[in-house]
C-alpha cells in the first residue's frame, strides 16, 4: 500500500471547498504517512462566466501549512503546487516556484487555446479528434517552456472529458475499446511528450482521478506508464487529485501492482524539490 498522497487540493483551490485541516484529519484516519498539498495556481485562467480564477494567496497557504504542521507534528505535510502551464507564463511561474520553499511542483495543461476541455463548450469548437490532437500539441509546447516543475500532471487529462467518454460515463460503462483507441491514435504524440519530459529530466505522475471519473483507468492509462518506463523513465509520483476527503488516496490499493506490471520497482516522493525513490 502506498501511504503518501502527492496530488491533493483543498479550499485554497477555487474548485474545492475542503478545509486543509479536514484533509489532514482524513489522512490520519486512513493511516497515511504524508500528504503533499498541490493547490491550483493557473495564472490568466479565462473567465468562463462563473468567476472561477484558480489563484490563491501563497503567503497565507504557507502560513496555514506551518500552523497545521505544528498542530499535527506526527503527520508529515508537504508543500506543493499544481501550476497551469502556458508558454507566456514562464516568468510568472518561475517567480512563484523559486520565490517559495515548495517541496514539489506539478506542471499541468488545463487549457486548450484558452478553454478548459472540462467545459462542454470546448467540444462545440473542436471535433473529438482535433481537440485531442490540439491538447497534445499544446502539451509539447508547454513542456518546452523553461517553466521549472518536477512532474507533469495527468498526461491524458483530455480523454476524461471527450463527448464519447462523457456518454459512456453517463451510462456507467467502462469502454476498454475506447481507451485502447485513445491510446493508439495518440501514441506518436504521447511518445514525443515522454521524450521531451525525459530530455528535461522531468517525471510524470499516476493520477487516480481517472478511476473516479469513470475511465476505469488512471491518468495516464497504463499503456502510457509502461511506455514511459520502456523509454527509461523512473520518476513517478502517485496522487489522487482529491478535491474532497472521500477521494483522498482513492484507489491507491491498486497502484503497487499496476506500477509493477508496467515495469516500475519504485515510486517517488519529493522533498525540497528533490526526488526520493521508495520501493514498491
Ligand atoms: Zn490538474
Ligand atoms: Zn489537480
Amino acid at each position: 500500500m502506498i501511504r503518501s498522497d502527492n496530488h491533493v487540493h483543498t479550499s485554497f483551490s477555487t474548485d474545492s471547498d475542503t478545509p486543509m485541516e479536514q484533509m489532514v484529519l482524513k489522512g490520519i484516519e486512513l493511516d497515511l504517512s504524508s500528504i503533499c498539498f498541490t493547490d491550483h495556481i493557473d495564472y490568466d485562467f479565462p473567465d468562463m462566466g462563473n468567476g472561477v480564477e484558480f489563484l490563491f494567496d501563497v503567503d497565507e497557504y504557507f502560513a496555514k501549512l506551518a500552523a497545521l504542521k505544528e498542530s499535527y507534528p506526527q503527520f508529515e505535510l508537504r508543500r506543493g503546487v499544481e501550476i497551469g502551464l502556458k508558454p507566456d507564463l514562464t516568468e510568472r511561474c518561475n517567480a512563484l516556484v523559486h520565490g517559495y520553499p515548495f517541496d514539489f511542483v506539478i506542471g499541468s495543461t488545463h487549457l486548450v487555446d484558452n478553454v478548459d476541455p472540462y467545459y462542454p463548450a470546448f467540444w462545440e469548437q473542436y471535433s473529438e479528434k482535433e481537440g485531442i490532437r490540439r491538447y497534445y500539441e499544446l502539451t509539447m509546447e508547454n513542456i518546452k517552456t523553461g517553466i521549472d516543475f518536477d512532474v507533469y500532471g495527468h498526461i491524458d487529462y483530455i480523454i476524461r472529458y471527450t463527448p464519447t467518454q462523457q456518454k459512456y460515463k453517463a451510462q456507467g460503462i467502462i469502454n476498454e475499446a475506447y481507451m485502447e483507441k485513445c491510446f493508439r491514435e495518440s501514441a506518436d504524440a504521447v511518445d514525443e511528450i515522454l521524450h521531451l519530459l525525459l530530455a528535461r529530466g522531468k517525471g510524470i505522475e499516476v493520477n487516480t482521478a481517472g478511476i473516479k471519473y469513470g475511465l476505469g483507468h488512471t491518468n495516464p492509462q497504463e499503456k502510457v506508464l509502461k511506455r514511459y518506463r520502456e523509454l527509461g523513465g523512473e520518476i513517478i509520483t502517485v496522487g489522487s487529485d482529491a478535491h474532497e476527503t472521500k477521494h483522498l488516496a482513492y484507489a491507491f490499493e491498486r497502484i503497487p501492482a499496476l506500477l509493477q506490471s508496467c515495469g516500475f520497482r519504485y515510486y517517488t516522493e519529493f522533498r525540497g524539490r528533490k526526488p526520493e525513490m521508495i520501493a514498491l
